[in-house]
């Protein structure tokens, strides 16, 4: 029995004779202690093996059938023994949160549906008062009952709506059982006839007889998209399912809508912000097989699959995928790993692929398809750099900048600016002795927010009251450096009345506020946009024809060896927003070392000879892909607990093959008011790496840990070294 509990192993429970067998993959309720948990089962004992004496007795038993098939399970026992993590955490996380605590697996949901006098109503006569009450009477006309999530993603507004048509009469809710509840299939719109390099592409994916990889390298816009639509639909005339991963939240309601209006189907979304009722409804709709299309961030990796054909991940460089947290997995990995297994295709896209990617395609493990021009006739963005040790900066932005977004403006087009920094400055300066404002529990600078007049630190989210003076020596503070809303005030200074949408996590806490902005700046009621991160992933924004990179250079001193791949993947991922329909788009990126040799590569070369060269380092210095790392971390109060503790393991962590360094503090040694320390294990070879992490993993759970004091293991570590 797997159990959620942070042990790495599994437990045995007797079943009462007067429950059902449950089997392999079903949830039963089992006492922990003085605590009664969720476990579920894992296998059973051989019949003529003699059941230990005092084993406790399951509870209850919660599934009449099991909720994971083997192959299910073999993905969750992988991924427990590749992250040397605890089986039942694992299964934790591949359960719809719902269910993690015992739920039913067969909640029921409102459903919405016509009545006979809603499907007579004169629509047309309506339509010209009530718009919103014909697009749903339409939607339910051509779809059947719908649910909350069906609705969601086809409707804005509906709810109100829905509870007037109620009244009137027209529409019906009712609570239904949600298996076998799912909503039929519709007519698909055509989309456009793919170009040649979309059309090898798509024939490398169904060339594949089983498992293979394809790795579309493709621009941005130039149809990945549209490629894997049509791998989906041939996945799907064969009668199986498609899972599709993206790496952010925000992605999945306009990536959603439009495989529904394309392929003619219901998607099944997972991530965290759907309701817990809907999240166990879609994850039981995978399971089921009732849902043909199964899309969602990076714990749908684990959904359960009835007839599984084909595993897509999308922007499959992006360190979201990786959890940086507690079970400290990599979907895109898994999604792999998950792949040859079932032995169906995978597919990994982006435009500016991983290193790891492009060095498994190199070695002939991956297939790699180029598209390197934009689908439709769209012509790649010209990009400038900016020298800032030139031009006169007022607010962050440059002279030439600030003329070229006057030019877009007028031209009646729209223009992104990116800072990869939210609130106003990332700190205070004291005008007299330079002390800078910083955070009472982590080794980082307090960034100054002017809209809610607080310092909030952005590693701890510790808030401190705006200072007047330094506390040092008295003399006044000033903001030092720009981040979004800073730049934002700037623009609406610049260029009064045009409309301007900051889009960074503190404008989009609320629910539903992101898609809200995003859909101002795809109606064009905001023409300047400005926005961190989150703005420069995926989206689609057919008049944003000028971009403006605020700052290119943290990327390019930073200790990490990863920082050159992630800044060029960003600097490019945020450049392919602009001009992606008939007007050409421009680029400015601001640095102050314009003849850094990445950023004139990445410029005058392309991602493809950045990449190139970033490998051939990598190689020299012995970093991944060309070797493999974990990383075992401490934390406690006093940096010296954390220090003794890994001075501790490291005698037992020594194996042939693998090199151990540290312990060493980590990148930034205080967060949240911990210390933090960590053993770096690296090795040319994962098997000895794995054999180590093996050994190492029972002694740190046996070790006698100080108060306080907390460990992990990381594997394939993507955060900070
Ligand atoms: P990507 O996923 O690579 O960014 P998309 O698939 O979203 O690219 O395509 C970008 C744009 O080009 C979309 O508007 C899409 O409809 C259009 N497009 C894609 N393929 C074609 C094609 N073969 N012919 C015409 N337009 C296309
Ligand atoms: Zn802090």
């Amino acid at each position: 029995m797997a159990v959620d509990v942070p042990l790495r192993r599994l437990f045995e429970y007797r079943v009462p004779d007067a429950f059902p067998l449950p089997e392999s993959g079903s949830r039963v309720q089992v006492p922990f202690g003085r605590r009664t948990l969720t476990g579920l089962v894992w296998s059973h004992p051989a019949a003529d093996t003699d059941a230990p004496a005092r084993l406790r007795d399951v509870i209850a038993v919660l599934d009449s059938a099991p909720l994971f098939s083997r192959d299910d399970l073999a993905l969750i026992q992988f991924a427990a023994d590749y992250y040397h993590h605890p089986q039942g955490e694992v299964v934790a996380a591949a359960l719809a949160p719902g269910m993690r605590a015992g739920g039913d697996a067969r909640a029921a949901q409102p459903y919405w549906s016509l009545t006979d006098a809603g499907r007579e109503v004169d629509r047309d006569a309506l339509a010209r008062r009530a718009k919103k009450q014909v697009a749903l009477i339409d939607a339910l006309a051509e779809r059947g009952a719908l649910d909350a999530a069906a609705l969601n993603a086809a409707l804005k507004d509906w709810r109100r709506v829905a509870g007037t048509l109620v009244e009137r009469g027209w529409i019906n809710v009712e609570e239904r059982d949600t298996d076998g509840h799912w909503p039929e299939p519709f007519d698909a719109t055509p989309g456009p006839e793919l170009g040649d390099a979309q059309r090898e592409a798509l024939a490398n994916i169904t060339a594949q007889r089983g498992f293979g990889v394809t790795l579309i390298d493709g621009v941005t816009g130039s149809g990945k998209t549209e490629v894997y639509l049509h791998a989906i639909r041939e996945c799907l005339a064969r009668g199986q399912q498609a899972l599709v991963l993206v790496p952010e939240i925000g992605l999945t309601p306009q990536l959603a809508r439009r495989f529904e209006r394309r392929l003619g189907r219901h998607v099944a979304l997972l991530h965290s912000e759907l309701s817990d009722g809907e999240r166990t409804r879609n994850w039981l709709a995978a399971r089921s097989g009732a849902a043909d299309v199964v899309l969602g961030t990076r714990s749908a990796v684990f959904a359960p699959l009835m007839r599984p054909g084909l595993i897509i991940v999308d922007e499959e460089h992006d360190a979201s995928l990786k959890q940086h947290e507690g079970f400290r997995y990599h979907a895109r990995d898994l999604a792999v790993w998950r792949a040859r297994r079932l032995d169906v295709p995978a597919v990994l896209g982006s435009a500016t692929p991983s290193l790891e990617s492009l060095d498994n395609a190199r070695a002939g493990r991956y297939h790699r398809a180029v598209m390197a021009d934009r689908a439709g006739g769209a012509q790649a963005p010209a990009i400038r750099v900016v020298d800032l040790n030139r031009h006169v900066v007022d607010d962050g932005l440059s002279h030439p900048a600030r003329t070229a977004v006057a030019a877009h403006l007028d031209a009646g087009q729209q223009v992104l600016v990116y800072i990869n920094r939210r609130g106003f400055a990332p700190t205070l300066i004291c005008t007299g002795c330079g002390k800078m404002a910083e955070c009472n529990y982590c080794d980082a600078r307090v960034t100054l927010h002017l809209g809610r007049n607080i310092m909030q630190c952005h590693h701890c989210g510790a808030v401190q009251a705006v200072p007047k003076v330094c506390d040092a020596c008295g003399e006044p503070y000033r903001a030092l450096g720009e981040g979004t809303e800073r730049v934002e005030q700037a623009l609406a200074t610049a260029f009064p009345g045009v409309g301007i949408a900051r889009i960074d996590s503190d404008t989009t806490q609320a629910k539903g506020s992101r898609d809200a902005l995003l859909e101002s700046a795809r109606r064009g009621d905001a023409r300047l946009l400005v926005g961190t991160q989150m703005l420069a992933k995926g989206h689609h924004l057919p008049d944003l024809t000028l971009v403006v990179i605020v700052n290119a250079d943290q990327g390019f001193f930073a200790s990490d060896f990863r920082a050159a791949e992630r800044l060029a993947q960003s600097v490019l991922q945020v450049a392919g927003r602009a001009g992606r329909a008939e007007v050409p788009g421009e680029v400015l990126i601001q640095s102050h070392f314009p003849q850094h040799p990445l950023l004139t590569t990445l410029v005058n070369a392309g991602y493809g000879a950045f990449a190139d060269a970033a490998l051939e380092e990598r190689s020299q210095a012995g970093w991944p892909p060309y070797s493999h790392l974990a990383v075992v971390h401490a934390a406690a109060r006093e940096p010296a607990t954390a220090q003794a503790f890994l001075e501790r393991l490291k005698p037992a962590a020594q194996a042939p093959g693998v090199t151990v360094l540290g312990p060493a503090p980590a990148n930034m040694q205080r967060r949240a008011g911990l210390h933090r320390f960590q053993l770096l294990l690296q090795s040319p070879e994962r098997g000895p790496l794995h054999g180590l992490l093996h050994r190492l993993a029972p002694v740190l759970e046996a070790a006698k840990t100080p108060k306080g004091l907390r460990w992990s293991i990381d594997v394939d570590p993507q955060a900070e070294l």
